[in-house]
């Protein structure tokens, strides 16, 4: 096991905390050697970061995250070495991140009602990427409405509250055919947070059906026993155990940046599989039909 591989960090691209500059700064001084950068519906952090990692001799891997919503909850879906420039995935991407600016702007006005006054200049202004939800509770925090962003997520924006508007609805085979579309590697994403480790049975033999080649096994906190457990699952299901840290910043997720051992067998594997699928015409993608907006 190895400590420079760091397969799961957010930027200011989405809702991190730091610019993918200041990200592969701080990489390069925790001794990462290899780092993949996956923001939330944007791959508009990879090619500062890709200069960046160029510049610092740290070998760079582009990557996405993708929420989708199962019943019940949420799963996520992290992309590798997507060719993330091709146009039909950037299309797509980009009616995702409108989806998100109307439901931002609908949940502003639902605040309003509800008298927290906040604007939606002020989130667009904190959120510089996508939009999502803790660019609402941090205006809601900074105006004083709530005294964390988990107290405002628990009285407002969490789902079922008030002023809680669900995102574009994918499922997790949509996010997995939307990475493959882009000749990416799916993978799903802190396992056990979401899906859970008793309904994740029920889900691999769909995803993987779908495309998915890897499960995220050696995420942040994860004990020895739930890595274990996920590494059996990835080899019976010849899945790639990937890891990583989720780093946002300092005090967001609890792992540091870089402070999660992730063994290099996982890079070897994700780049035999990308080198496989490189230049080749990728299945195609198409959006399914969006939910009623509240
Ligand atoms: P969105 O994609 O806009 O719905 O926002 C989802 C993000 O909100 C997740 O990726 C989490 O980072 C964050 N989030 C969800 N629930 C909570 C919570 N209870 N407290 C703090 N952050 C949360
Ligand atoms: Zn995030
Ligand atoms: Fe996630
Ligand atoms: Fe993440």
């Amino acid at each position: 096991m190895t400590n420079y591989i760091d397969l799961h960090t957010h930027s200011t691209a989405s809702d991190g905390i730091y610019s993918p500059t200041e990200l592969l700064e701080r990489a390069k001084a925790v001794g990462l050697r290899v780092l993949a950068l996956t923001d939330h519906d944007s791959t508009g952090g990879l090619e500062e970061a890709a200069g960046a990692a160029r510049a610092l001799d740290i070998d760079f891997i582009p990557g996405i995250e993708i929420n989708t919503d199962v019943s019940g909850g949420e799963v996520h879906v992290l992309g590798y070495f997507l060719e993330y420039q091709r146009p039909a995935f950037q299309s797509v991407l980009q009616v995702l991140r409108d989806a998100r600016v109307r439901r931002g702007q609908r949940m502003v006005e639902l605040l309003n009602q509800e008298g927290l006054h906040i604007s939606w200049e002020r989130v667009r202004e904190i959120a510089q990427g996508a939009v999502g939800r803790p660019h609402v509770a941090k205006a809601l925090l900074e105006a004083g409405y709530v005294s964390s962003i988990g107290e405002a997520f628990d009285k407002y924006i969490g789902t079922g509250g008030p002023a809680y508007v669900p995102r574009y609805k994918l499922t997790p085979e949509d996010a997995v055919r939307l990475i493959a579309s882009a000749n990416g590697l799916p993978v799903m994403a802190h396992p056990i947070e979401l899906p859970g480790l008793d309904e994740l049975r029920d889900w691999l033999p769909g995803l993987c059906e779908a495309g998915m080649v890897g499960l995220e096994t050696y995420y942040g906190p994860y004990t020895a026993d739930q890595e274990r457990a996920l590494r059996a699952l990835a080899d019976e299901y010849n899945l790639i155990p990937t890891g990583g840290t989720d780093f946002h910043g300092p005090g967001i997720h609890p792992t540091p940046l870089g402070g999660r051992p992730v063994p290099h067998e996982a890079v070897e594997r994700l780049k035999a599989a990308a080198a496989e699928r490189r230049g080749k015409t990728p299945p195609a993608f198409e959006l399914p039909p969006p939910v009623q907006e509240k």
